[in-house]
């Protein structure tokens, strides 16, 4: 199979989709992308910049210039802005409540989509990608594919505990979000849904190693055409 395998972990912030994935990672040996980290990372430099991020033209006009990089390893993640390290600074709400409108801009997606294809058919021996349209549009042929979800109260109780915010104003900042981000977090036709509201972080990466070493199986029984 060229480029090797590929699990796509899409869902909305704070399914757990961060933790699962990484977990899923480290069990099966593959490579880790957080494509929302590479989102996150271009909101901060503009930020940084003095770029007005609802400037859609002034978004568009630097959405290639820095250099964003991010970790492959799962059990070291860390996103870097022309070597800077910046992992702490793009999880900061004021980043999380500007980052969904930078994503809505048609370049930005062009740009980062490219880089994060480029990402996946390099890994070796694969790799887990996540985030919110991995499954539909950055990698349509992944073999495995999930979406992860949790009831809305529990997603913000993980994300308020995260951040140190108060449980209201995280609920509010995802609700807004949720709706910013609709455009694209479709779930792919053949992904498989995990609600992840009563489960916990071992189940879930339980199952979808599960799913990905069934898959693999079949695939190696039916004979792969494509390697
Ligand atoms: O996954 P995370 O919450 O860190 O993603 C931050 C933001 O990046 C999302 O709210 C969304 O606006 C954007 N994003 C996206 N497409 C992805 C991953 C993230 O538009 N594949």
């Amino acid at each position: 199979m060229p480029g090797g395998l590929v699990i796509a972990v899409d869902g909305p912030s704070g399914s757990g989709k961060s933790s699962a994935s990484r977990g899923v990672a480290s069990t099966l040996g593959l490579r880790y992308l957080d494509t929302g980290a590479m989102y996150r990372a271009l909101t901060w430099w503009l930020v940084s910049q003095g770029v007005d991020t609802e400037d859609r033209a002034a978004v568009a006009a630097g959405a290639a210039t820095p250099a964003i990089e991010v970790s492959g390893d799962p059990e070291h993640p860390w996103t870097r802005v022309d070597g800077q390290d910046v992992s702490a600074p793009i999880r900061t709400r004021e980043i999380s409540t500007r980052v969904s409108t930078v994503a809505s801009v048609p370049e930005v997606r062009a740009h980062l989509i490219a880089q994060q294809r480029a990402i996946i058919a390099a890994a070796a021996p694969g790799i887990v990608a996540e985030g919110r349209d991995i499954g539909t549009v950055v990698a349509p042929g992944a073999l495995v594919k999930v979406f992860l979800t949790a009831a809305g109260s529990a997603r913000a109780t993980r994300h308020a505990s995260d951040q140190g915010t108060s449980l209201a104003d995280t609920e509010a900042d995802q609700d807004r979000r949720d709706r910013l981000d609709a455009a694209q977090s479709a779930m792919a036709a053949d992904a498989l849904l995990i609600d992840s509201t009563h489960l916990t972080l071992a189940e879930v990466i339980d199952a979808i190693a599960a799913l990905a070493r069934d898959r693999a199986g079949t695939l190696a029984c039916t004979g792969d055409k494509s390697s």
